[in-house]
């Protein structure tokens, strides 16, 4: 609901999108949230436009500003996923491209990331990962909330299987070591809105270089 009302941050609003590309249900479950909020918007009480508005909005439209998307007409519109494609179509959309062609960094145990959005301080970050098949993640908890989505492979959490299209929601109650599945490496898109706190000293120590 909070995506179709448009009032998620870019990084919670990249990874719903990219769910709901997964899920003929949740595709249709946000049609019909989008269809209440256009009724809505028709059943409300208009209040009157003061003189300046129309000229304020045609300076707006005639102005070079920026539209308020990552990178270049970027929309976080879900769709139906492409028979053949790992990455949903908006993460696709964003990256240029499918797992094939991005640029990973290592961040240590073989796993690797890209940061996809939320540099700036007080904003949720993005980003996806990818962890060998078979590899534990560093024992961690949150001092915020953190959204998996799965998109290759499979990992689990404790004795809950998470694969490709399932969703995870950890928040500070949690402290967890997700484990990849054997036989396949596991992708996945990873939404925090603050750090990671990490049980051992060296991943507390790496996290500061590598922004998790
Ligand atoms: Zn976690």
């Amino acid at each position: 609901m909070g995506y179709a009302a448009g009032l998620l941050p870019p990084a919670y609003d990249l990874v719903v999108a990219s769910a709901v590309s997964l899920d003929d249900d949740a595709r249709a479950r946000l049609s019909s949230f989008e269809a209440i909020g256009g009724t809505l918007l028709d059943d409300i009480e208009v209040p009157p436009l003061d003189s300046h508005s129309i000229q304020a909005v045609m300076d707006k439209i005639d102005s070079d500003a920026a539209p308020e998307t990552y990178g270049s007409g970027y929309q976080t519109r879900p769709r139906a996923p492409a028979p053949t494609a790992v990455l949903p179509q908006p993460l696709r959309d964003i990256l240029g491209g499918d797992i094939g062609t991005l640029q990973w960094r290592g961040i240590g145990l073989g796993v690797r990331q890209i940061i996809i959005a939320g540099d700036a301080e007080d904003q949720p970050t993005a980003r996806l990962l990818s962890i060998p098949a078979g590899q534990a993640m560093p024992e961690h908890s949150h001092s915020g909330t953190e959204i998996t989505l799965v998109l290759k492979g499979a990992f689990t959490d404790g004795t809950v299987r998470y694969a490709r299209g399932d969703v995870e929601v950890a928040d500070d109650d949690v402290e967890h070591t997700p484990v990849a599945e054997a036989g396949s490496d596991c992708i996945c898109l990873a939404v925090t809105d603050a750090p990671l706190r990490f049980s051992a000293l060296l991943p507390r120590i790496a996290q500061v270089f590598l922004n998790i």
